[in-house]
């Protein structure tokens, strides 16, 4: 047994981002010489995620990349106004999922562009929200990606062309084997989450990873059936919970839905 193995993985990364929240996590993993995945957002309308100025921003991303962080393309503008079906079906709405495929390909092509222009080569996708189909898998390998920040399981594996990295935990969670995805969102991130992941660094730095790192451990090969069949499983639970908690918080004709009576 090869013990666990950690990649972190920074979301929603753009110009308009929390500095403040931003840097102690930056120092974080420059202290511990963590090398995480950078979801930058390349061209953000998202309202939720302006949270101010970060002047420095493209500057500061090729220091990561220069370091050795990888670049992540996160998504195009991050308007999740899509509700189609994700091959990991998390949330009802995403950006991607269910949007035509020509449409996909402009907005991932557009992306990688726009990151290009400011000295960033994305190699991961990393899909707002988990929200991809198979038509945005189709893009990404053939705008020459290769990697997908996503799936099920504890290990990395092939489909259809491309790598995928399955993002399981959004915090520290102790793991006795496998590769897992710690994704984290410093603009909403609390103080007490910051310290509770130094003190996981501090336990745990021998098991941390990069994606370079997963390239040169990992034999990277198709899922087996039994494979297939728990993430098909692990999918249906998923999407169960975002229906359920729809239904509930669903009011009735009359008024008197499960969340007016909860309310009340
Ligand atoms: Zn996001």
């Amino acid at each position: 047994m090869r013990g666990p193995r950690y990649l972190f993985r920074f979301d929603d990364l753009c110009p308009q981002m929390d500095e403040a929240r931003w840097r102690p996590w930056a120092e974080l993993m420059e202290r511990f010489g963590v090398k995480p995945l950078l979801g930058v957002v390349p061209r953000n309308e998202d309202p939720r995620l302006m949270r101010g100025e970060m002047p420095g921003f493209w500057e500061e991303m090729r220091e990561w990349q220069a370091r050795g962080a990888a670049i992540g393309l996160h998504g195009y503008r991050h308007v999740c106004r899509a509700q189609g079906r994700s091959l990991v079906p998390k949330h009802r709405w995403s950006e991607f999922a269910g949007v035509d495929g020509a449409t996909q390909r402009m907005w991932i092509g557009e992306g990688m562009r726009l990151l290009r222009g400011e000295g960033l080569e994305a190699t991961v996708w990393v899909a707002p929200r988990h929200g991809l189909d198979w038509e945005t898998v189709a893009a990404v390998r053939d705008v020459g990606m290769g990697v997908v920040s996503d799936g099920f399981g504890e290990r990395p594996y092939v489909e259809r062309g491309v790598v995928w990295l399955p993002q399981q935990i959004a915090g520290p969670v102790v793991k006795a084997d496998g590769l897992w995805t710690i994704c984290l969102h410093t603009n909403t991130a609390t103080d007490g989450e910051l310290r509770e992941m130094e003190g996981f660094l501090e336990q745990n730095q021998g098991w941390i990873t990069s994606l370079e790192e997963v390239g040169r451990e990992w034999g990277m090969t198709e899922r087996s059936w039994l494979e297939r069949a728990r993430g098909w499983g692990a999918g249906l639970r998923m999407e169960m919970r975002w229906r359920v908690k729809d239904v509930l918080s669903q009011p009735r004709r009359d008024g008197r839905g499960f969340a007016a009576r909860r309310d009340a």
